[in-house]
């Protein structure tokens, strides 16, 4: 498809001073999921400067923006909040080594351009300021907090690494896989290893499991996996072990597939139950993939090319992480979905503290937000 720069959108000015300040600012205060209160009172500050309207989050970190009169469509742009707690140069400190800094210093920036000029703004925009996103779970309180209201579309942005997106380059999706984590409980019966008989053996109920995880086959071009990532039993060399834990992780490029294989693996576990072995699921941790959305993909094709030029855009190549951003399409709180990868030269690689990239890069992506909520219908 051939995307030509659109001339009828007026050219932005951004307070580059301005979403240097923020940067800066937020950098060298990085807080942890759910503890990021100077961060949003930080936020709270620059809206209440901007003259934006803004709500709290019952109970937990994070703000809910609205520019506009509620008039539709009701666009959503999404800006996650936390850093991480690593140890760097021998300090534990909380760094902002995902970036998430540079995120709300361009969400910042969109929102006080549509303040200053809200008849570029289509219909009404929320401002979404989401706590824990590394802990992926911000999203989900957003959404159950019951402030959000339903969204005709939503964007977000996250920058990428170099050896994912170049400099200078930027792609309309980024193509997160779903994954599921499940803690798994076998419990058996014990009895000395001389009469194995009188007992059941959680280490073979697991063998079991394990072999025929190896042995799950979709219907499928696409990757997945799915894989026991630790195991823990028996005390005692001469005893028949009576209690068993693991964790299994399940990996697929979509929701649909994940679903079906996860169906298969649970079909496993509830073979190897008896009488005396039960299986028992502990806890579970999910992230579900991206669902492309062709409306939102071409706005923000559109804007990427408007700012970056043709040789700018790049198509999205499958990314091994996952982000909370795609609960809010999932949990179908918001209808047409995606998320600008941006890139900006992004060394050695998101996580690693100390990851340095080229900070003009929020200057592009500001503006190619902007466009892409101008575009939206
Ligand atoms: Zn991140």
């Amino acid at each position: 498809m051939m995307t030509t720069t659109n001339e009828t959108l007026t050219p932005v000015t951004l307070d580059e001073l301005q979403m240097m300040t923020d940067f800066n600012y937020l950098h060298d205060r990085g807080e942890i999921a759910f503890q990021e209160v100077n961060t949003t009172n930080y936020l709270a500050s620059r809206l209440d400067e901007m003259g934006i309207s803004y709500e709290r989050f019952d109970g937990f970190t994070g703000l809910l923006a609205t520019i506009g009169d509620g008039r539709k469509p009701l666009i959503g742009l999404r800006t996650d909040i936390d850093a991480l707690k690593q140890v760097y140069q021998g300090k534990t400190g909380v760094f902002h080594s995902c970036g998430h800094d540079s995120h709300m210093t361009m969400i910042l920036a969109v929102a006080k351009y549509f303040s200053e000029n809200p008849d570029q703004l289509p219909g009404t925009l929320k401002v979404i300021f989401q706590p824990a996103e590394e802990t992926v779970t911000g999203a989900e309180r957003v959404i159950k907090s019951g402030q959000l209201p339903q969204l005709d579309c939503l964007y977000g942005v996250h920058v990428a690494a170099a050896n994912d997106i170049a400099g200078k380059h930027a792609a309309p999706i980024i193509m997160a896989a779903a994954t599921r984590t499940y803690w798994v409980t076998i419990t058996g019966k014990t009895a000395h290893a001389g009469r194995p008989w009188l007992g059941a053996n959680v280490i073979d109920a697991f063998s079991t499991i394990n072999e025929k995880f190896k042995q799950i086959k979709l219907d499928t071009d696409t990757p997945y996996s799915c894989i026991t990532t630790m195991f823990q039993a028996g005390e005692s060399s001469n005893i028949v072990p009576d209690r068993a834990t693991f964790a299994v992780d399940l990996r697929a490029r979509n929701n649909d597939l994940m679903n079906e294989m996860q169906e298969q693996a649970f079909a496993i576990m509830k073979s190897v139950e008896t009488d005396d072995i039960k299986v028992i699921l502990d806890g579970n941790d999910l992230s579900p993939a991206s669902i492309p959305s062709e409306p939102a993909m071409a706005n923000m094709r559109q804007a990427i090319v408007n700012v970056l030029g043709e040789d700018g855009l790049v198509e999205a190549k499958p990314s091994q992480g996952g982000d909370d951003f795609h609960f809010y399409a999932y949990d179908g709180i918001a209808k047409e979905t995606t998320m600008l990868g941006l890139g900006c030269d992004l060394k050695p690689g998101l996580h690693v503290p100390g990851m340095t990239f080229d900070r003009s890069a929020m200057f592009d992506g500001a503006k190619m937000l902007i466009d892409a909520i101008r575009l939206t219908k």
